[in-house]
């Protein structure tokens, strides 16, 4: 028997949809990735999605600063394998609000408690030509899905400098929560490339650890929100090296110890010591999967083929959050695409006489 929708992502996007498509009884079946994934972990595509890689989570609505551990822990079971702890322990934060892995976390939760079932596993090839499609996972395992949803998010992106490669987790990075905290890092200087919110944000976390962040911008403005680059350029650690971009990744090879920046408006270059280099340049849409085979932008994130719809150019097969999102990109705004695509799933399956 085929599912009657299968989800594949572990977003905001793909636990909204769950938590829609669980409440309207197609029992949906999400595939979150596999956690133990060496793939997974180097492009942050592991389970609990980008949100678990981020710090304090201010402009989900519902989440005002307060103290929420207590309601942390009855909501969620403890344990999970793959939720982050680190981030929920039991230290005192009286401004804590909610952080991404948390909100993730309580999403996810909130799809089970309502009859979500999960795999932990990747999704390696849809054959999207006949329906039911057919999902193929990593260990060779095929699932038939009625409705499909596409909500595998976007990855961060990194320079592509053969130094940046040979550097990676030898301080070359594309999240400060994540590796911020290790000891290659503490109390020496760094630097973020970058100038978006997640920059920005990179940056002012880093502070905590690092003697001193310089953020490399490529013009002579931050693309960041006004508070968010305004919090940044005036903490007294951050430094920002306007006009410059990194020509390569300098170390002794076992670790970073420098970057050579290039001017972007002259000839010059430099040289700077630092021993770490975490890459905030925007993001590349989890499609490898589809080979090609539904409707993509000009900039390859999947397209809605109907406008506020959330259909794709493969009718049963709808797409919700930052896969078919380069314009917004917030938490908020997938979890509503989530919301979108579980409705329209229903709908389409109701029509053609599945339920
Ligand atoms: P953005 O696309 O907003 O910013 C990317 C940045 O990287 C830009 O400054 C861009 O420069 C720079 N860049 C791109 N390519 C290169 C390169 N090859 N070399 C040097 N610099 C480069 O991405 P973000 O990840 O920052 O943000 C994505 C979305 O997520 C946004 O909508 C943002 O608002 C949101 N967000 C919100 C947060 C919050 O509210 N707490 C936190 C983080 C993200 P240039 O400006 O010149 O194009």
């Amino acid at each position: 028997m085929p599912e009657k929708v299968v989800i594949i992502g572990s977003g905001p996007a793909a636990w909204t949809a769950a938590i829609y498509a669980a409440r309207a009884q197609l029992e949906p079946l999400v595939f979150q990735g596999n956690p133990y994934d060496n793939n997974n972990k180097a492009n942050g595509t592991l389970p609990l999605g980008q949100l678990a890689l981020t710090t304090e989570v201010e402009n989900f609505p519902s989440w005002p600063a307060g103290d929420t551990r207590a309601y942390l822990k009855t909501a969620l079971k403890e344990n999970d394998v793959d939720f982050p702890y680190w981030v929920a322990s039991d230290e005192p934060q009286p401004t804590h609000g909610i952080n991404g892995p948390e909100l993730m976390a309580l999403m996810r939760q909130q799809a089970v408690n309502f009859g979500t079932r999960i795999e932990s596993k990747d999704v390696i090839s849809v054959d999207a030509k006949k329906s039911p499609f057919t999902l193929r996972m990593h260990d060779g395992e095929t699932v038939q899905a009625l409705a499909l949803i596409i909500a595998t998010g976007a990855r961060a992106n990194y320079l592509g400098l053969p130094s940046e490669e040979a550097y990676k987790n030898k301080g070359v990075s594309a999240c400060a929560v994540c590796d911020g905290f290790l000891p290659i890092f503490r109390n020496k200087p760094l630097a973020v490339v970058g100038a978006g919110d997640s920059a920005c944000e990179e940056a002012t976390y880093l502070t905590k650890f690092a003697s001193k962040v310089y953020m490399i911008v490529r013009r002579d403005a931050m693309r960041a929100s006004k508070i968010m680059a305004a919090r940044a350029m005036s903490n007294p650690k951050i430094v920002v090296k306007w006009n410059s971009v990194v020509e390569e990744v300098l170390g002794n090879e076992k670790v970073v110890t420098g970057l050579k920046l290039k001017s972007t408006t002259s000839d010059e270059t430099e040289q700077l010591d630092v021993s770490g280099m975490f890459c905030a340049i925007g993001h590349t849409p989890n499609v490898k999967f589809l080979d090609d085979q539904l409707e993509l932008n000009e900039k390859g994130y999947v397209k809605w083929t109907t406008v506020a719809r959330t259909y794709t150019s493969v009718d049963g097969i709808f797409a919700a959050g930052d896969v078919s999102d380069d314009y917004y990109r917030q938490a908020v705004s997938a979890a509503g695409t989530g919301c979108m695509a579980a409705l329209d799933a229903e709908r389409w399956l109701a029509h053609h006489g599945h339920i």
